[in-house]
Order: structure tokens, then C-alpha cells, then sequence
């Protein structure tokens, strides 16, 4: 037997276990095993369902993410139209 406060399990389950966030240089970060997918040089990221190049776990890129990254990208080469979401 086991106890847990009122309302803890309420707090457990994220609303968005699977959703990526950017890193400080503008790349997706995997939410199930970290991995860093560096954007390719003229491409942004947009916003969608995706997976992992690497471990192939589902995720979700959501458009403040997206946003996000590839306002940190543009720091570098300017972007041209491309994605992610048929890796
Ligand atoms: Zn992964």
C-alpha cells in the first residue's frame, strides 16, 4: 500500500511528453533521447510531427519552437524553405 498527496497524480503526466525544444544554436532537440538535430545550413525548421533521426521516437514540434530555432538560426547563412517533417 501506498500513499501519494490529493491532486499529485494530476501534476505526473506532462500535456506534451513528447514535444521537442530548441537548442541555444537553433537546432531540435530529441525529448527521448537528447539528441541534437543540427539544422542544415539554408534550411529552417517548421512546425509538425516528426521523428528521431536516431532513436526514430515520435515527437512534436510546436510553432514556438519552430519560431524559436530558427530565430536563433538566423544568426547564421539565411534560411530557405525546407523541414523536417519527412525525415
Ligand atoms: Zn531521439
Amino acid at each position: 500500500m501506498s500513499f501519494a498527496a490529493q491532486g499529485e497524480s494530476a501534476n505526473r503526466v506532462s500535456p506534451e511528453p513528447t514535444a521537442a525544444v530548441a537548442n541555444r544554436f537553433g537546432d531540435v532537440v530529441c525529448p527521448h533521447c537528447r539528441l541534437n538535430i543540427i539544422t542544415p545550413a539554408g534550411m529552417v525548421v517548421r512546425a509538425g510531427a516528426t521523428r528521431c533521426i536516431r532513436c526514430r521516437g515520435p515527437f512534436r514540434v510546436s510553432d514556438a519552437v519552430a519560431t524559436e530555432a530558427n530565430a536563433r538560426s538566423l544568426q547564421g547563412p539565411a534560411p530557405r524553405a525546407a523541414h523536417y517533417n519527412d525525415l
